[in-house]
């Protein structure tokens, strides 16, 4: 068994550690998070670091990197930057990863060097009001219409819709509506008939929530991810992407409980009441420990999931466990953080609310937890 890190790859979370400590001051997350707003200004820092060609190799204009590299990326930027994630997973995620699992070889030479720049930034519109995690029902149609086809219908909660110049959207394609008959469709924001509305949340505020509307939005046979063959085969290319979603929000969730660690272990050390440091008093060091002990297992379940997928061996089973595993003991460990900084850690003007914010999305996102039970479930032979 070996738990090293190649010297690349240690090399490029360095890199990573030391890239955000340069260009992201510690409040500049708090701030952009009250203000709602992405940080278009740190995007050219961004694609100098690779990070938005992280999944394809340097012949399509990426970075090359694997299934480790995405982790550790997803992981880093979660600690120290809430700012560079945000400019980060979206693109390098929906668009960049989407298109090299399932683009063709032309919509991967035209693309990916464009995502890889930070020209083409996707968004991915699964979700619908009557078709959350009962996915395959989704009810906005793609119609054919001569060469091209005409979409009608409606997303929610899309993330990063403003932002993007492209989404990646899963459509109905099929006459009676069965789960055979999905396709998905490389659609320009821009496109007529295509509008957005914010929608109001409670955390991760860098990147916007939206509901979706098509009216007539007319695209190409040329818009399918994939091309025209892969007409109704959007289910099945959704599928090749799950278990890298799940790995990859494991990490981001590992990071964000890290983060959370530290800034209590720091702030313990330093806050005294009853003339000592409250660090020095064992039910605080009880809840301090424990948080390190969530963290790290989330960080080896992950890192195990990881190692699976880029040794091409099966990791349904260890991706569902991560996910599972990370985003419930980050929601844990963000709310012990609070618990140790008292009042402080309610109070905006500490970073520790926001990780307690954002944390909860984690057993919501990509596939919610019990979703994530169920697919366990199956691997049991259970369903
Ligand atoms: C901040 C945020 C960002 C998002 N970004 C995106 C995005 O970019 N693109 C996108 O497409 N979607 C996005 N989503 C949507 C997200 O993927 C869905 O919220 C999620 O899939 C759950 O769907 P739902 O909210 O409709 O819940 P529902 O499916 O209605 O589920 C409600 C509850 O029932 C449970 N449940 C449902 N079915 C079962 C079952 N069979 N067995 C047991 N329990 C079940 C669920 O686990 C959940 O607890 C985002 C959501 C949020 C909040």
């Amino acid at each position: 068994m070996d738990f090293a890190f190649t010297k690349e790859q240690e090399a490029f979370r360095e890199m990573l550690r030391d890239f955000i400590k340069r260009e992201c001051p510690p409040d500049l997350d708090r701030r952009l998070d009250d203000e709602g707003r992405y940080p278009f200004e740190l995007t050219e820092k961004v694609v100098d670091t690779g990070l938005l060609g992280l999944p394809f190799p340097e012949v399509y204009g990426g970075s090359g990197g694997g299934p480790m590299e995405f982790v550790i990326a997803a992981e880093e930027t979660a600690y120290g930057s809430a700012a560079v994630a945000a400019i980060f997973i979206l693109p390098a995620f929906f668009a960049g990863e989407m298109l090299y699992m399932n683009g063709s070889e032309e919509q991967k030479r035209t693309w990916l060097p464009k995502v890889a720049r930070g020209e083409v930034r996707g968004c991915f519109g699964l979700t619908e009001p009557n078709a959350g995690s009962d996915a395959v029902h989704i009810e906005t149609r793609a119609t054919q219409d001569g060469d091209g086809f005409v979409i009608n219908g409606q997303k929610t909660m899309i993330s990063g819709v403003d932002v993007a110049t492209h989404m990646m959207l899963a459509t109905n394609t099929s006459p009676g509506g069965d789960y055979s008959g999905m396709t998905l469709f490389m659609v320009p924001t821009s496109a007529a008939g295509f509008t957005h509305r914010r929608m109001g949340k409670i955390g991760s505020e860098i990147i916007g929530l939206f509901e979706v509307f098509f009216d007539n939005v007319h695209v190409s046979q040329e818009n399918i991810i994939g091309g025209p063959e892969m007409l109704n085969q959007g289910w099945l290319q959704l599928m090749k992407q799950l278990d890298m979603e799940r790995i990859m929000i494991a990490a981001q969730y590992t990071g964000l409980a890290a983060r959370a660690t530290d800034d209590a272990v720091e702030y313990a050390k330093e806050r005294k009441q009853f003339g000592k440091t409250i660090g020095s008093y064992q039910m605080i060091q009880s809840l301090l420990a424990d948080m390190t002990v969530g963290t790290q297992t989330s960080r080896l379940m992950t890192y195990y999931a990881a190692w699976l997928k880029a040794n091409d061996m099966p990791c349904n089973l260890a991706a569902s466990q991560a996910k599972i595993y990370a985003t419930e003991t980050a929601r844990t460990v963000c709310l012990n953080g609070m618990q140790v900084m008292g009042g402080y850690g309610y109070l905006r003007e500490f970073d520790m609310q926001r990780l307690v914010r954002d944390s909860l999305l984690g057993p919501i996102g990509g596939g919610t937890n019990q979703i994530q039970r169920l697919i366990i479930a199956r691997e049991l032979g259970l369903i």
